[in-house]
């Protein structure tokens, strides 16, 4: 399967969810559960500020579709994310039996950018979502989203560095 004007619409959310995150002192993620029809389920973005740091949107739709789809309406749907899912996510993903995964930019992009600022590591490892569940039907980064998502990431995580 390839990105569809569709996939870029949902990923369009994603990152204005990680704008508003941003812009209210969370970090900069945002997420969708799109149902096999189409229709957008549930959105939600990072909300760590408070010191919770497994506050993650891929986590928080894991457990929504836990609690409200069966098991073929998970496979069915597609989590739609500006940031590709962390382990903890993607283990999260992997239990409740979600489908397709799209990420704007990937887990690999976000720690080299980091180290390029020299901006701390993630506490967490970076691993692709496939080598967390090795069947995960994965698409992105999709290039069109990488300008922007890394000036949020840089305004969050390294705001001293320029460009
Ligand atoms: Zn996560």
């Amino acid at each position: 399967m390839t990105i569809t004007a569709h996939d870029v619409d949902h990923l369009r959310r994603c990152v204005e969810l990680a704008r508003e995150a941003l812009a209210a002192g969370d970090q900069p993620f945002g997420s969708l559960l799109v149902s096999g029809d189409g229709t957008v389920l549930f959105e939600d973005r990072n909300r760590v500020r408070d010191g919770d740091a497994t506050r993650h949107p891929e986590f928080e739709i894991s457990r929504w579709a836990a609690n409200h789809l069966d098991p073929a309406g998970r496979a069915a749907a597609t989590v739609y994310t500006s940031g590709e899912h962390c382990p903890m996510c993607a283990a999260s993903h992997g239990w409740v039996g979600l489908g397709r995964i799209v990420f704007a930019t990937s887990g690999g992009q976000l720690a080299g950018w980091l180290r390029e600022w020299g901006a701390p590591a993630a506490p967490v490892a970076v691993l692709p979502i496939t080598q967390i569940v090795p069947g995960a039907r994965t698409e992105g980064p999709v290039p069109e989203f990488e300008h922007e998502v890394r000036a949020l990431y840089r305004d969050c995580f390294a705001p001293d560095t320029p460009g």
